[in-house]
């Protein structure tokens, strides 16, 4: 926070003092304290100001605590975490999340990790290098490649002072109608009322599970398992800006060698793989890829043990989530508790960052009395939605491309990027997706499509990431 160093560990309110970051289970925290950025802008909100409670202090939490502040509410953030969740996984910020980040002020605060000129290699299970294509077929000038704690510091510290935040919190129960919550800390219950509740605690989300209904009516799940973790070091040969992809059917890793950070790595794979039987990746993820890609050659067997070295930031099932409306009463819930596109869609941060910046513009405290929550909450949905549709849209349609499921679009996809690989290919494409934007036509999402096939191995389960 604002010149006090990180605020985190021991669960009570931010403001007291220079506390250490304690570290958690799930992902590496850092004492780092990079400066803050657009805090001239805030202003105090008055003390009887409406309250807000805003449930996970993630990326969409931490955007609108930020927004709601500077729409004249009292802020309250609960996390369930003991600290800060800082390090993670690769994220690439599309040009809407740089925008969004601009207008909280803390665009400053975040560097592209890999170079716009780099490479992107693409190995078989052999170790037999199939592509290699130039990193600005996927550049567009503008988005940002990070990793998601880069995005957690800057959002952390443009937070504005006021705004309290409770670490090893989370509801118990949550009344849409009043406001009430009961939160759980420290082995005590206690009920508060607020004007307004967000549910920004991720795709596993525990306000959706209590206001809205139980996780697998709205999960789409993918039957895919994503797993991530930071290396101590580089394998192989390789060096800062490389970004090497590992491929065979049914299973990937990404490598990313980012700069001035640990190198981040993903496996996505199906989960219905005869080497996936009987492992369980929430509770075990070094044995369930130990399994999974054993018998990959190349960098694989460094990968893995550098992976059994450091263990894992990140291991669920990929799904997204759907629902016909977001908001309840006087509870809302946004990114991905609310819409979760998954990894595929490259855009799950960008749109917890943009719900989470819009929602104080639509919430704006006028003489000090509360708006109409849920009017607001229904106007800012319908701003929001589009873009969701067509994000969840794209990832339906990338998945395939992360992660061809059989030999045939194994080949189809490598041959694909050897034709892009051809310096004047590339360059026809490149120029194409600036010229015609990235403006898509959501594909309709029909409620049947939304089915309960949440595998075996997917859960919450302690020490795993949501
Ligand atoms: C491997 C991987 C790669 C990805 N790559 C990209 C990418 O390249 N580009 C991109 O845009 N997106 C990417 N994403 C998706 C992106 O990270 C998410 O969409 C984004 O982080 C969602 O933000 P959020 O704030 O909604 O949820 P989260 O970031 O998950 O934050 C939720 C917060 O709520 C807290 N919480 C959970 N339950 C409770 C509770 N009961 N009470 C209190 N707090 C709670 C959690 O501890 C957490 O701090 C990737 C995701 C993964 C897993």
């Amino acid at each position: 926070m604002s010149g006090t160093g990180p605020q985190a560990g021991g669960g009570g309110p931010r403001h007291g003092g220079h506390q250490p970051v304690a570290p958690t289970l799930d992902l590496v925290t850092t004492p780092d304290e990079p400066a803050r950025t657009g805090r001239a802008i805030f202003e105090d909100a008055p003390p009887g100001a409406p309250r807000a409670l805003v449930v996970g202090a993630g990326i969409a939490g931490l955007a609108a605590a930020t927004s709601l502040h500077r729409a004249g509410w009292r802020v309250t953030v609960c996390e369930r975490a003991g600290a800060r969740r800082t390090g993670g996984y690769f994220v690439r910020l599309a040009p809407e999340g740089v925008e969004a980040a601009t207008r909280l002020g803390v665009e400053e605060a975040l560097c592209s990790r890999l170079p716009a000129d780099g490479f992107i290699t693409g190995v078989d299970g052999r170790g037999r290098t199939v592509s290699r294509v130039e990193a600005a077929i996927v550049e567009d000038g503008v988005s940002l490649a990070l990793v998601r704690g880069d995005l957690e510091a800057a959002l952390w510290d443009g937070l504005p002072d006021e705004v309290e935040v409770r670490f090893a919190t989370q509801p118990r129960t949550v009344s849409p109608a009043h406001g009430t919550v009961t939160l759980a800390h420290d082995g005590a219950e206690h009920p508060e009322q607020w004007d307004l509740v967000v549910g920004a605690d991720g795709v596993r989300s525990t306000v959706r599970d209590l206001v809205f209904g139980p996780e697998e009516d709205f999960r789409h799940d993918f039957d895919h398992v994503v797993v991530s973790a930071l290396l101590p070091g580089l394998p192989g040969q390789l060096t800062e800006g490389d970004y090497v992809v590992l491929v065979e059917p049914g299973r990937s890793a990404h490598l990313m060698a980012m700069a001035g950070h640990d190198p981040v790595v993903f496996f996505t794979y199906r989960a219905d793989l005869p080497q996936a039987r009987g492992t369980t990746p929430a509770a075990d993820p070094v044995a369930a890829l130990g399994a999974v890609y054993g018998d990959f050659g190349g960098l694989m067997p460094e990968i893995l043990a550098l992976v059994a070295a450091a263990g894992t930031t990140h291991a669920d099932t990929v799904g997204q989530i759907h629902l016909e409306r977001w908001s309840r009463g006087r509870v809302v819930l946004l990114g991905d508790a609310a819409w979760c596109p998954t990894l595929y869609s490259g855009h799950g941060s960008a749109l917890a960052l943009t719900g989470g910046e819009s929602l104080g513009r639509h919430l704006p405290v006028v003489g000090g009395t509360v708006p109409d929550v849920p009017a607001a909450l229904r106007a800012w949905e319908a701003e929001r939605r589009p873009g969701t549709d067509v994000a969840r849209t794209a990832a339906r349609r990338a998945r395939h491309f992360f992660l061809p499921g059989n030999r045939p679009v194994a080949a189809l996809r490598a041959g694909a990027l050897r034709v892009l690989s051809q310096p004047a290919v590339a360059w026809t494409v490149r120029t194409a997706a600036r010229l015609t934007g990235r403006t898509e036509r959501p594909e309709r999402v029909l409620h049947d499509e939304v089915h309960p096939t949440v595998t075996g191995s997917s859960g919450r389960t302690a020490g795993v990431a949501p």
